[in-house]
């Protein structure tokens, strides 16, 4: 494709089609290079998603220029896209660097106070040709450094999301319906009725956060009802993970990180294939996004 491409089109194409683009949170060059492996395969749009963290851990320079050549050497359309951002100026760093789509997450404030905050980066956003995302209610779980209790998740408005999206423009919209980041105890409480009244009316492509562990079914319920992207991050990281420790426990003297990297890039590719098959972006990349 060439260069790195904005969000928005692509998850406009994927809300009106009925099929939803995996975003998937990478933390290293290897797994970066596993999910466009996958992609690459499977003929699908690809979102590669960094948190806050990870930019902080390798900075966002390196992992534009990362994305940049995967996106130049693929024939698929690839988005970089910041995910969970409470800090501007970190946002807007990000943005210079070239990522395409950024998240702004004021969703802990007060209302008109999200709305101001989102609308602020709308407009610098917009400027710049880069999509964003912005939350209404509150996901609960872990995400870096944001911890939301149980109790402190909320779910979204629906007549509270037509005001939000209205008065901010933002582009993509995440409504907090009851799923959680991390790992689910039992099965997510997915609050489908208000979803659908959501979908309903807001126009604009919805966003599934917390896509580890979700059921099938209820994955496919929501990317019918309007959530363009599922983001995945934490089976991703397990995954990977998990094939570096099954490598030491065969071999706890293995010291050759290339050894360790090629199990665990191919446990990364398997399970975004996966994730590609649930929300139905295999064989998209030929769609056009405008
Ligand atoms: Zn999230």
């Amino acid at each position: 494709m060439g260069h790195l491409v904005s969000s928005t089109g692509m998850l406009e194409v994927a809300r009106a089609n009925g099929y939803g683009v995996t975003a998937f949170n990478v933390h290293t060059l290897e797994m970066l290079q596993a999910v466009v492996d996958a992609a690459e395969e499977a003929q699908a749009p690809l979102i590669l998603q960094t948190t806050v963290g990870t930019v902080k851990h390798l900075g966002p320079e390196y992992i534009v220029a990362a994305a940049q050549v995967a996106a130049k050497q693929a024939s698929i359309p690839i988005a970089l896209h910041l995910d969970h951002c409470t800090d501007y100026d970190l946002l807007v760093q990000c943005i210079r660097a070239g990522y395409t789509s950024v998240m702004i997450d004021a969703s802990m404030h007060p209302f008109e106070e999200n709305v101001r905050r989102t609308a602020e980066v709308v407009r610098v956003a917009k400027a710049a040709g880069v999509n964003v995302e912005a939350e209404l209610g509150k996901v609960g779980g872990v995400e870096d450094d944001i911890i939301v209790s149980e109790e402190d998740a909320r779910l979204a408005d629906p007549q509270e999301c037509v005001e939000f999206v209205e008065r901010t423009g933002v582009p993509t919209f995440a409504p907090a319906i009851g799923t959680a980041h991390g790992i689910y105890k039992g099965e997510p409480n997915i609050a489908f009725h208000k979803l659908e009244q959501i979908y309903n009316l807001v126009q604009v492509p919805l966003v599934l956060h917390g896509g580890s562990g979700i059921p099938a079914d209820q994955v496919r319920r929501c990317v019918a009802l309007g959530m363009g992207k599922m983001n995945v991050a934490t089976e991703l990281r397990i995954a990977f993970s998990d094939a570096i420790k099954h490598i030491f426990e065969q071999n706890p003297n293995e010291n050759d990180p290339r050894k360790y990297m090629v199990p665990a890039k191919e446990a990364v590719k398997k399970l975004a294939l996966e994730k590609m098959q649930l929300t139905g972006c295999i064989g998209r990349a030929k769609d056009a996004f405008i």
